[in-house]
């Protein structure tokens, strides 16, 4: 088992691409119902001031470091965390080996007709793939148990949750032992980008570090919410000056 890197009270398994992959695997094949989260700078901080998001988050099966900001925050810290494991990426990962292990994914989540664009998107990408239902995010009370019951019906081995941070993680947490799925795994704006609706940054930036700042050249709405990074470090600093107190 990898270690995990406790991050403003969150711990974030230090995990590579291929590992992630490795550990869904294995998670679809013990069968239990298990949650995977991907950890970006703005859900850390949101955990700061939200317990019940930071109690799920520790509960987490696998919490994978999606974003420069969680790679930062664990070097910075000290600690050991090999590389970045974007959610969007896991993810495509997942999919392409999924034909051969006969993986079955439902995508669940984002406005009416994303999820069925990216159900297409996959068919393409990976030929032989089963995506065994998509319904939309957006939903009342109401439609709950017939949502419940259209997943359970599906048999997935893989729930794919794109409600946002952080309810999506907060639906599945909830929901989990009803629903039965081996791996629920909260995916925020992935299938908006599968679907084509929302760009991802061009490699250069990502490598550079700098997808957050087209995110928010790309969705000015989503502009406010850059403050979340200057909050994110001041906290980490914080966090580092308490840990040096204590050795
Ligand atoms: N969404 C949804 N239901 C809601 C609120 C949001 O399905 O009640 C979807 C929204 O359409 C989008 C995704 O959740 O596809 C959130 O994407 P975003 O990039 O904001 O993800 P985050 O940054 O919160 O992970």
């Amino acid at each position: 088992m990898n270690e995990r890197v406790e991050i403003l009270g969150v711990k974030v398994d230090a995990v590579t691409m291929a590992q992630a992959v490795e550990r869904v695997t294995n998670l679809i094949a013990a069968g239990k119902p298990s949650i995977v989260a991907t950890a970006n700078a703005e859900m850390l901080l949101r955990a700061t001031h939200d317990d019940e998001l930071k109690t799920i988050l520790n509960a987490a099966n696998l919490v994978v470091p999606d974003g420069a900001g969680t790679v930062w925050a664990a070097h910075h810290l000290g600690k050991f965390m090999p590389e970045r494991v974007a959610g969007f990426d896991l993810v495509q990962e997942l999919m392409k080996i999924a034909p051969a292990h006969d993986f079955k994914f439902f995508l669940f989540g984002s406005a009416p007709g994303i999820a069925d664009k990216a159900k297409s998107k996959a068919e393409m990408l990976y030929p032989g793939i089963k995506i065994v239902g998509t319904r939309n995010g957006y939903f009342t009370a109401d439609d709950e148990p017939e949502i419940i019951s259209q997943i359970k019906n599906s048999r997935t081995d893989v729930l794919l949750a794109a409600l946002g941070v952080p309810k999506q993680e907060k639906w599945l947490f909830a929901h989990m032992n009803e629903l039965k799925i081996p791996v629920s795994i909260g995916v925020g704006g992935t299938f908006d980008v599968m679907a084509g609706v929302v760009k991802r940054a061009p490699l250069w930036m990502q490598k550079a570090r700098l997808e957050w700042l087209f995110r928010a050249m790309l969705q000015p709405s989503r502009a406010g919410r850059l403050l979340a990074l200057p909050k994110f470090v001041l906290k980490v600093h914080k966090q580092k000056k308490a840990l040096g107190c204590k050795l």
